[in-house]
Parts: structure tokens; sequence; C-alpha cells
């Protein structure tokens, strides 16, 4: 087929024709369980009736009205909406159109406060290696993926990186409490060598996204990156573009361990893939500080675009009205149950791990040494095409800290059931037993060998 279209690259799929609940049917007749709510997206499900008609209401009163002519309502409502979910005092919302326009605004906003606030020797931001944070080069500069900034790294300043807590590939003999620890001291070192007064900002997923499948770090790690913030006076910096809005089973993932950004990023589930929507939570004060200074030099023609405020309100107004925060975390337990199940029975599971319905497992060749499969097998593309034959669509990526690894993320819309679990579960099930087959990986924790028997395709 010939097509005018293009993204990364040649791989093509079946024509979407609808989509309802956790369900989408292509034309191709085949009905699809959405395992992982496309990237991590349609939070509160396909088609949901009363979004819809919130914004078909929105679209017979106005769908555009730039935000330096006229104000609009749907936008004010959303911003007190997320106001009073958020911590004391982060309540002022910046809106863009995706998470790489809301990091770029954290990372600008944040420098332009540092100016403002008399701190202009600030300017570095610190980030974590592996990380995902977009895909502008503002954000490329704090993200830690190769495949994806290695091409462009003459064209912006990388910002130091300290590596990600992966501590279930450590092999020592610390306690998760001290790991925890042991992986934020690692912050207060690159500050140091970085010169404190030069450094602006931390920035980090609190729960792993893409990059790290699903990474959560020890508790201990959470407060104490806080701390080692407020001793320097830096900024925190949560991207929250994957994690919050509900995703793990609070409104923000950061208020599990109950931090206190000073800067906040969301995306993804904030328009559940109604609208491209997203924004900058920022702080009262700080915010105050940009405007008595001038103004904040940053925009986006469809910021606060009356059309996608209304959608994103009517999502948060569902995530309540179905309590999908509460749905999330009995369905995430119910599923982290059944992936460990699944590492029982699949020896080349070699993690599981997540939060809510943020969650991931991760393949290897050898539990005992976390060694990854090798690259050759491509497990990770080849496993969701497994997995999409099987009409479950899932998302992976192969990488990990200092070495490569497959991990797969599941993470179905919040509205999932307990027996739409099953059923995913089932088919996981079923596919690693035909990769294993495929591959021949049934036998490695015993061999230690890798059998390439497959033909890779
Ligand atoms: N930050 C995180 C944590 C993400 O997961 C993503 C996207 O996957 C982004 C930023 C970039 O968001 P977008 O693709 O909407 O630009």
């Amino acid at each position: 087929m010939t097509s005018n279209l293009f993204y990364q690259s040649r791989q093509r799929r079946p024509e979407v024709e609808r989509a309802e609940g956790v369900y989408i049917w292509g034309k191709n007749g085949q009905r699809y369980i959405d395992g992982s709510s496309g990237a991590m997206v349609s939070n509160i499900g396909h088609s949901n009736p009363r979004v819809l008609a919130a914004m078909k209401a929105q679209m017979d009163s106005a769908t555009f009205a730039y935000r330096l002519h006229f104000e609009n309502k749907p936008a004010e409502d959303l911003a007190a909406a997320i106001a009073q979910r958020m911590p004391e005092g982060l309540n002022k919302v910046f809106f863009v159109s995706g998470g790489s326009e809301a990091m770029e605004s954290c990372i600008k906003f944040a420098r332009q406060w540092a100016v403002a606030a008399g701190q202009g020797s600030r300017w570095k931001v610190i980030s974590r290696f592996p990380s995902y944070h977009g895909s502008t080069l503002g954000a490329l500069a704090l993200t830690g993926y190769g495949p994806l900034t290695d091409a462009f790294g003459p064209m912006y300043k990388a910002m130091p990186k300290i590596p990600a807590p992966t501590c279930y590939l450590d092999r020592d003999n610390l306690t998760d409490h001290d790991r925890g620890l042991k992986y934020a001291e690692m912050l207060r070192g690159e500050i140091i060598e970085q010169g404190s007064d030069t450094v602006l900002a931390f920035a980090m997923e609190p729960v792993g996204g893409a990059s790290t499948g699903a990474l959560v770090a020890p508790d201990s790690y959470y407060a104490r990156i806080r701390e080692i913030c407020d001793e320097f006076g830096i900024l925190l910096i949560m991207d929250e573009v994957m994690s919050g809005v509900g995703r793990t089973g609070r409104f923000m993932a950061s208020e599990h361990w109950n931090i206190r950004p000073d800067l906040v990023a969301v995306s993804k589930g904030f328009g559940a893939g109604y609208v491209p929507l997203g924004a900058m939570i920022a702080d009262e004060g700080m915010v105050e500080t940009v405007l008595d200074a001038g103004g904040f030099a940053h925009g986006h023609t469809y910021a606060g675009n009356p059309l996608a405020c209304s959608a994103g309100l009517a999502v948060l107004v569902e995530i309540d009205r179905m309590e999908l925060l509460s749905n999330t975390r009995a369905m995430g337990d119910v599923l982290m149950a059944g992936l460990h199940d699944l590492m029982a029975r699949h020896r080349f599971i070699g993690d599981v791990r997540g939060k809510g319905l943020l969650t991931a497992f991760e393949l290897v060749s050898d539990r005992d040494t976390m060694a990854p499969l090798p690259k050759e097998l491509r497990a990770f593309e080849r496993f969701v095409e497994i997995c999409y034959e099987r009409n479950l669509i899932t998302y992976s990526r192969r990488t990990r800290g200092g070495v490569e690894g497959d991990h797969f993320l599941v993470c179905p819309p919040m509205i999932v059931t307990e027996p739409q679990i099953g059923d995913i579960l089932n088919i996981l099930d079923d596919s690693l037993r035909v990769l294993a087959r495929d591959c021949g990986l049934e036998g490695l924790n015993m061999a230690r060998k890798i059998i390439l028997t497959c033909a890779v395709t």
C-alpha cells in the first residue's frame, strides 16, 4: 500500500474502525484489547459518552478563542479542578498540547524563575539515565535514551545525568531502604561535582515509563531526593506525563511518597485520548515572581484551547464519578499478582514491577545474574507482534541502566475489570509460551546459554 503518511518506521497496522471501553475494533474485523491504553493515554477508556457529550456541547459554543484575545471558561474551570487536587500552593496551571511541550515549559519556566529570583548562575537540570522526557530538543537534553538522543547530540546541550535507581539489577547486600538512599546520594554527589550554584533543577519520572519500564524506587529514595534539592535550593521537577492523572492509583504518583515537587508536567491521561492536552503545574509563588519580572517568555498557539479543556475537565469528572483511583489501586493489585504468577511460570521473566496500573515485566536470559536476552532475538519487538496476533495491544522497549534489556508495559485503561485483566494475562501467558518456543528460551536458566534458533522476522 502506498501512503503519503509516515511515522517512525515503515510498519503499518490495520485501520481502526471504532473504539469503546477497553476495546478497539480494526477494519480487518478483529477486536483488540487495549492492554497499554495506546501509549498509556486512554486512561478512562475509549468513547466515554459523557466526555464526548461535553466536547459536543463545547463545539456548539466555541472551538477556539485565542488566549491573548479571550478568556474561556473550560480552561479556567480545568485549571481550578487541577489545583483542587494538587498539594497546597501548587496551584498555577500553564496549558500545552502534549508531554514534550509540558517538559519544555518546566525547563524554561525554571530558568526564568531563577533569573527573576536573582539566581542567574543556575541553569543545569540534572536528570537520570535511563529516562524519557520527550522528543523536542530541550526535553531530549534531559532524556537518557540513546536510540532517541544519539543523532541529535551536537544540536543541544546535554544535561548531567545520574543513574536511575535500577535496584532490581543490584547484587549487593544492601537493604531496599539503603539502596534507595544510595541512589539518592548520587544526586548530591552530582550537584557538588557540577557546582551547586550552577544547578537549577532535578527532573525525574516518579514511576518510570517507556525508558525504564515502570521502575519504582525504594520509599527512602523519594524523601531523600526532596531533602537534597532543598539543601541546595534546587527545584524538583516531576515528569508525571505518564504516571499522573490517576494511572498509579493516586492523582499524581508523587503522592504515594508524600513529596511536593516545585513543577509538574502532565499529559497523556490528562486528555486521555480525546484531545491533545498537557500542562505544567507550578508553585504559586514562583509564578508570581516570574509574572512580576515581566512574564513567562514561552507559549504555544493552542494553549488553553476551549475544546481541549472541556474534554480534560470531563475526564477529571469521570475519574471521580467512576471512582477510578480506587479501581486503579484494586485492579493494579490483581494485575501485579497475575504478573507474578506469570513470572513463576516463565523463568525468563526476570522482574515484575510498577504501581497501580503502570506495570511492567522484564525478560532476562538468567534470573540469577539478570543478564539480558541477546539483542539479536529482538524479543521486545517479537513479543508485541505475538500479542498483536492474539488481539492484545502491549507496549515494549529495549533499554535499562548500563546494559540493555527487554521490558513490556502492561497498562490497561483505569476502567478495566477483573475478568478483562484475566483475559490480558491469559493472552500474555500464551504469547510468552510462543516466544519461548520460537526463541528457545525455556532452557535458559538451566543451560545458561542462548539457543539462537528463532528466525528473526
Ligand atoms: N515524559 C514522559 C515521562 C513520557 O512518557 C512522554 C511520552 O511518552 C513524554 C514526556 C513526551 O510526551 P509526548 O509524547 O506527549 O510529547
